[in-house]
């Protein structure tokens, strides 16, 4: 890209020292280029006027225009609180518009009786349309505009910038911006690839994502982009598995020991599933081959993953190397300590753990023992990677629930040692395995498509408050009969304080509703004390507590197999991957389970289809793919994008599986070709490949 590209953004007009500190901070933002990296998530349509009348609850608008004429002006509350107000109206009603800031500088600028063009957010409060910190302008201003095609671009902001700039302020200095280049955006695409792809130069592009000129021009600009995401990926996993395979470096455990043998002869609790069988098989045939294993083992919750991982644990034990496996809670990973020694039980192998809240003693242990090589397998959480673990010599490293953890978290953990173990990451979360790679990198893919037998598919109800007595009555007779129930709270970050309130208001009422001696209930959450926690883990663990009140902690992993009611409360508020992971705490013994949705009366379209499918489901792929179609972006994307291992702006490899597949072959091709991207057409795509790549082990020198 050109010079003007790596300006410092001060220097654009409107912009300056306080709000290029503010860019930076909030956005990253710091250049000229990195601005005009900053696309739009959205576009409204500017030429578009909405009667009052029409701008209801019920239509579901996310900005608005509105032609109105100023009635009068008002000022509420006092010093901090203070607030001003303007009401205006057009022929079919009326608005309320509201300040609570910058109110000296709007009040100058209203006049009661004229007509403004008014832009914002719409909200609804007491019934009453409102729109807090609109946009305004007079009509004469609003006519001198110049006509573009109407579309203007929504950015990305947070809630201190927009303070500072409002969308229009955004939309003014990415205007200035652009002004300032003064020669083309650099393509790094060959004119073949362009051709063959059917794309619009990369100049053309920018210019359209900011400024459409058109709506199949927008299109065309964002194909572009996304093109140009995956296709950075694609030549990056490619390369990558190239260099793995070029590297021959795996450790080699030709063994079928001692422990691997008397486990799997005579210590076994139960057969394993045929599926479980042969992922085993796999993970032998990948270890024995020289190459270092990368192998995502997807399998729906309850299908027995752990076990996969714990005999593969022993199978590098036995060959004489160390194994870990990272958790994404606490109370998983004790769980699989627990249960570790407990199936190891007679067998010369030494299992530690180590977590955030280890005590000394345990943390002294753990340390010690897996620098010395005393410690044969670490089960821990995130303290795993933490600088001073150091292992022995690593050979097999298990990523328990793997979307949970960031790439840098993992990435860290499979560079302690010089020569990299084999990894096993582990999820419930069910991807094509084109979709795997894009987001994890390079890997193998095995699946779990079979559950233990004689587990009984759960029977999942939806029910509102007014069943709430026929429920607490259903629960208390599943108690008689011996078994547990647990009944979950969503947690969620902007509403924390609340939803803390009605886990505990809910805890209360059901010590009132079920109580003591008879029925013993408890907690846990996150904001207690890990002591407390496991108590009250324990308590339920071994049966002591009847019912488990708790957040979606527990979503992950948790297994008591006594349990066979899982309650979720405010379930509406839980995306479809996670209400199922939920289910899928009941369902493991041989009894038949229960999942009760609660939720409110009033429903959006898109709760009720999440509620509705998990009634008539209990398969986790079909939800994954029904999570899909209803939500795009749903919730499926969101738990994986958390995970996901490039910074991608435009593409959602989740969405755009058409590009994604085009691209990998396109990448296929480039580099059968070229390899090493070394012929002077593809110096372009060089830096897109470094600019979407994980930089933690890769030379790509190495690839010719
Ligand atoms: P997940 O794949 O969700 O991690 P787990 O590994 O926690 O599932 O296993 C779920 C339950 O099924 C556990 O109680 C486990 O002991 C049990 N289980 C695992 N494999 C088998 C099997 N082959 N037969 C019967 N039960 C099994
Ligand atoms: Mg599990």
């Amino acid at each position: 890209m050109g010079q003007v590209l790596h300006n410092d953004v001060k220097f654009v007009a409107g912009v300056g020292e306080a709000r290029a500190r503010l860019l930076e901070r909030e956005l990253g933002i710091r250049t000229v280029g990195d601005l005009l990296n900053h696309l739009p998530f959205r576009y409204i349509d500017r030429t578009r006027i909405y009667p009052i009348a029409e701008v209801t609850e019920a239509a579901q608008l996310t900005y608005v225009q509105i032609r109105a004429r100023i009635l009068h002006v008002a000022y509420i509350g006092e010093g901090r609180k203070k607030r001003f107000t303007v009401t205006a109206q057009d022929g079919s009603g009326r608005v309320e518009l509201v300040w609570f800031q910058g109110i000296k500088w709007i009040e100058k600028k209203i006049e009661v009786g004229r007509e403004y063009l008014i832009f914002g957010r719409p909200a609804f409060y007491r019934g009453v349309l409102q729109l807090a910190h609109p946009e305004l302008e007079t009509m004469e201003q609003a006519l001198s505009r110049k006509a573009e095609s109407g579309m203007q671009g929504i950015y990305p902001s947070t809630e201190r910038l927009s303070a500072a700039l409002g969308t229009k302020g955004m939309y003014r200095i990415i205007c200035n911006a652009w002004a300032l280049l003064r020669e083309r955006i650099e393509e790094p695409l060959p004119a073949s690839l362009r051709e063959q792809y059917g794309l619009i130069d990369l100049h053309e592009a920018y210019y359209n994502i900011h400024f459409p000129q058109s709506a199949q021009l927008l299109q065309q600009a964002q194909y572009r982009l996304k093109f140009d995401e995956l296709l950075g990926i694609q030549l990056g996993i490619q390369s990558r598995r190239t260099a793995r395979m070029a590297r021959q470096n795996g450790f080699l455990f030709p063994k079928v020991g001692e422990r691997f043998n008397t486990f799997y002869n005579e210590l076994l609790p139960f057969p394993l599933t045929g599926a479980q069988k042969r992922v085993i098989k796999e993970i032998r045939q990948d270890t024995v081959t020289g190459y270092q294993m990368n192998r995502l083992l997807q399998g729906d919750v309850g299908s027995g993953k752990t076990l996969v991982a714990l005999i593969s644990m022993l199978l590098a034990v036995d060959n004489g190397f160390q194994a870990c496996i990272m958790a994404p809670t606490e109370i998983l990973a004790r769980q699989h300590f627990a249960s570790f020694q407990r199936m190891l039980q007679g067998l010369p192998i030494r299992v530690a753990i180590l977590t955030g809240a280890s005590k000394a003693k345990e943390r002294r242990t753990a340390l010690e023992g897996i620098a010395s090589g005393d410690i044969d397998i670490l089960v821990g959480t995130h303290a795993l990677i933490e600088d001073r673990v150091q292992f022995q010599n690593l050979g097999f490293v298990v990523i328990d629930e793997q979307h949970r953890f960031g790439v840098e978290q993992r990435a860290r953990l499979w560079t302690k040692n010089q020569q990299p173990p084999h990894i096993l990451v582990m999820t419930a979360t069910p991807i094509p395995r084109t979709l795997a790679m894009t987001l994890y990198g390079d890997l193998d893919v095995s699946v779990i498509d079979e559950l233990p037998p004689g587990r009984r598919p759960i029977q999942t109800f939806h029910y509102t408050d007014a069943a709430r007595l026929r429920l607490w009555g259903f629960l208390k007779k599943q108690i008689k009969l011996g078994r547990q129930v647990y009944v979950v709270y969503p947690l969620i970050q902007e509403s924390e304080a609340m939803d803390y309130k009605d886990l505990t208001d809910g805890y209360e009422a059901i010590s009132r509703d079920f109580p003591l001696p008879e029925y013993v209930t408890a907690i846990c959450h996150g904001k207690m004390k890990p002591a407390d926690k496991e108590e009250s883990m324990r308590q339920f663990k071994e049966g002591e507590a009847h019912i488990l009140v708790a957040t979606s902690v527990i979503e992950v992993g948790v297994d008591v197999p006594n349990a066979t009611v899982m309650v979720i409360e405010s379930a509406e508020r839980f995306g479809l991957s996670q209400l199922h992971q939920l289910r899928g705490r009941v369902g493991r013994g041989g009894e038949q389970s229960y999942c009760i949705l609660m939720s409110g009366e009033k429903l959006s379209r898109e709760s009720r289809a999440r509620l509705e499918a998990m009634c008539e489901t209990t398969d986790g792929f079909r939800l994954a793919e029904l999570d899909l179609k209803l939500r795009g972006a749903g919730d499926v994307n969101g738990t994986l994008q958390s995970g996901m291992a490039f910074d991608l702006k435009i593409a959602n490899p989740t969405r755009d599986v058409q590009i994604l597949t085009v691209t990998r072959e396109a990448a296929a091709s480039v580099l059968e070709a070229d390899p090493a991207l070394a012929r002077p057409e593809h110096q372009g795509l060089k830096v897109l490949r470094e600019r979407f790549t994980e930089h933690h082990d890769i030379d790509f020198s190495q690839i010719s």
